[in-house]
C-alpha cells in the first residue's frame, strides 16, 4: 500500500489509506474540471476570499497542522508550527498580490499599441514531498488557484494525513469542490493524469529521478512543466568570516529539518586559514544536539522522516567511506527506538567517489578545505546541482562578488534566510527549472496573451 502514515520516531504504524480506483479519480478529474469552467471566472476579489480564509484557518490551527506533521514525518514541532505558520503567509500573501502580479502589461509595438494579457491555462497537477508537507502545497496552491487555475496534488505517501488536512481545509475555507483535489494514486496513475488532456501544466518538487519521468511525460505531451528538485549546496566560508556568527549558520543550515532539506547547506567549503578552527567548532556543536520526542520543544535532534530514508542514507555513508571518505563523527544509527542518525561528517571526499555528486538528504556534512576564494568557487560549481548555496564574509562586495559566481538559482550572503513568500526559489542544472514564489512563482502556469490592434489596412 503506497499511503501509510508512520510515526518515524517510534516506528509506529498511525494510519493506512487505499488509493483511488481509476474510476475515483476519473470522477476526481471530471469535477476539477467543472470547477475550472466556473473558478476561471470569478474575479481576483471573489477568489481572495476563499485563499485568505485558508490562510486565516490554517493560521487559527496552526498547533493541530504541525501536530500531525511531527507525528507523520518526524519534523520538530517547532519547527513544524514555523512552517504552517510560513504557509499561511504565503496563502495571505498570493491573495493579496496577485491582481497585482497578473494585470495586463501595455506594450508599445512601432505600429499601434497592444498588451500582454494574463489568464489561467485550467487544470495544474502538482506531485509533492514529504519534507515540507504543507509549505509546498502552499507554494502551488496560493499562486495559482489566485490566477484562476484548479489543482490536483499527488502528496507522497508517507504524509497522507496531512494531504488529506491540506484537502480539508479548502473546504472549510468555503472552495468550491474540485478546486483542490487531493489525490492519493499510485505512480502509474499519476503518469495517465499527466497524459490526461484536462491537465494543462505539471509541477513537481522531488528528487532528480522523479522529476526526469514526470517532466518526460509531461515534454512527451507538450504541456508546461516546473521541476523543483534536489541540491547539494555549498556552504563557502572565506578568512573574513566571522566565525562564531558562521557556525550557528553552519549547524541550522546542515541540521534544520534533520537535514532533510532540498537547499540546505551540503558542502561546507572552508578557506584554509580558517578551516580547522570551523571544523572544531562545527563538530563540538554538531555533537551537542541531543535526539528525543519531536513532540518535546526542548529536543534539538528529531528523527528522520522514514525508516526507509535512514537505511538508505546509512548505506550511502558506507558507500562513501568505501571509497575513501572519511567519518569524523557520527556515521551510524542512534541506539534507540525510531529513526534517527547521528549528526555525521565526512572529509576526503574526492573526485570519483559517488558522494562528491551526490545529495545526502539528512545529517551529513561533507567538508572540504580549499586554498582560497577562487579555490572554492571552483569547488561550489563543480557540482551536476545548482540550486542554491551561500557564502560567509565580512566584506558584503566581496560576498555578492562570490555569489556571481556560483552557478545555482540562489545565493545567500551571511545567512541562509532561504525563503519568503516574495522571493523566487528554484535551480538550475539537475535542481532543475521554472520558480515557485514571488512574482515569478505566479507566471508559471497562465497564458501570456498578447493583444494587439492598428488601424492599418491590409497590404496587397
Ligand atoms: P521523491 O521520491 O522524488 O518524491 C517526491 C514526490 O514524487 C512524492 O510525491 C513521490 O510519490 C512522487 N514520485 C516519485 N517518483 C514518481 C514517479 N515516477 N511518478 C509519480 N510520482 C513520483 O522525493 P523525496 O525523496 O520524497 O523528496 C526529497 C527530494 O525532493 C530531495 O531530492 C529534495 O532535494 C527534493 N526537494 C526539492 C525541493 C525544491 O524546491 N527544489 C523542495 C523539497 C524537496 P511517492 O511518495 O508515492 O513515491
Amino acid at each position: 500500500m503506497t499511503y501509510q502514515s508512520v510515526n518515524p520516531a517510534t516506528g509506529k504504524l498511525l494510519k493506512k489509506f487505499e488509493e483511488l480506483t481509476d474510476k475515483e479519480l476519473e470522477s476526481k478529474l471530471a469535477t476539477a474540471a467543472a470547477c475550472y469552467e466556473v473558478w476561471r471566472r470569478k474575479t481576483y476579489a471573489e477568489r481572495a476570499v476563499i485563499v485568505a480564509k485558508a490562510a486565516a484557518i490554517m493560521h487559527t490551527k496552526a498547533d493541530e497542522f504541525a501536530h500531525t506533521m511531527t507525528l507523520e514525518m518526524g519534523k520538530r514541532i517547532g519547527e513544524a508550527r514555523g512552517e504552517v505558520e510560513f504557509s499561511s503567509n504565503i496563502l495571505a500573501y498570493y491573495a493579496k498580490n496577485a491582481e497585482h502580479f497578473l494585470a495586463n502589461v501595455e506594450l508599445h509595438p512601432t505600429m499601434g499599441d497592444g498588451h500582454m494579457e494574463s489568464s489561467p491555462i485550467g487544470l495544474v497537477f502538482c506531485v509533492e514531498p514529504w519534507n515540507f508537507p504543507y509549505y509546498q502545497l502552499a507554494r502551488v496552491a496560493g499562486p495559482h488557484l489566485m490566477a484562476g487555475n484548479v489543482v490536483l496534488v499527488k502528496h507522497a505517501g508517507i504524509v497522507p494525513q496531512c494531504a488529506i488536512a491540506y484537502e480539508k481545509l479548502w473546504i472549510e475555507a468555503g472552495a468550491p469542490v474540485g478546486l483542490y483535489t487531493n489525490l492519493l494514486i499510485s505512480h502509474d496513475q499519476s503518469d495517465r493524469v499527466v497524459d490526461d488532456p484536462r491537465i494543462k501544466g505539471v509541477a513537481l518538487t522531488g528528487s532528480v529521478a522523479a522529476g526526469r519521468s514526470i517532466a518526460a511525460r509531461a515534454g512527451k505531451n507538450l504541456k508546461p512543466s516546473s521541476m523543483e528538485l534536489g541540491g547539494s549546496d555549498a556552504f563557502i566560508v572565506l578568512e573574513d568570516a566571522d566565525l562564531d556568527h558562521t557556525i550557528k549558520w553552519a549547524v541550522w543550515g546542515r541540521m534544520y529539518n534533520t537535514g532533510q532539506t532540498c537547499c540546505a547547506a551540503k558542502r561546507f567549503i572552508v578557506v584554509e586559514k580558517l578551516a580547522d578552527k570551523f571544523l572544531d567548532k562545527f563538530q563540538a556543536a554538531l555533537a551537542a544536539l541531543k535526539p528525543g520526542d519531536p513532540l518535546e520543544e526542548k529536543t534539538t535532534l528529531g528523527p528522520l522522516s522514514s525508516e526507509s530514508a535512514l537505511v538508505d542514507l546509512l548505506k550511502q555513508v558506507d558507500v562513501a567511506v568505501s571509497h575513501g571518505a572519511k567519518v569524523i563523527m557520527g556515521g551510524k544509527r542512534i541506539d534507540r527506538p525510531g529513526s534517527f542518525m547521528q549528526p555525521t561528517i565526512l572529509t576526503d571526499v574526492k573526485p570519483g567517489n559517488p558522494a562528491f555528486r551526490d545529495e545526502f538528504f539528512g545529517p551529513v556534512a561533507m567538508f572540504f578545505k580549499v586554498k582560497d576564494e577562487d579555490a572554492a568557487i571552483a569547488l561550489a560549481n563543480d557540482s551536476d546541482f545548482g540550486l542554491g548555496g551561500s557564502v560567509f564574509t565580512k566584506d558584503l562586495a566581496r560576498g555578492k562578488r562570490v555569489a556571481s559566481r556560483v552557478d545555482t538559482g540562489m545565493m545567500f550572503i551571511n545567512s541562509i534566510s532561504w525563503s519568503d513568500a516574495e522571493l523566487p526559489f528554484g535551480g538550475i542544472k539537475n535542481s532543475g527549472y521554472g520558480r515557485e514564489l514571488g512574482d515569478m512563482g505566479i507566471q508559471e502556469f497562465v497564458n501570456k496573451k498578447l493583444v494587439r490592434y492598428v488601424a492599418a489596412e491590409a497590404p496587397m
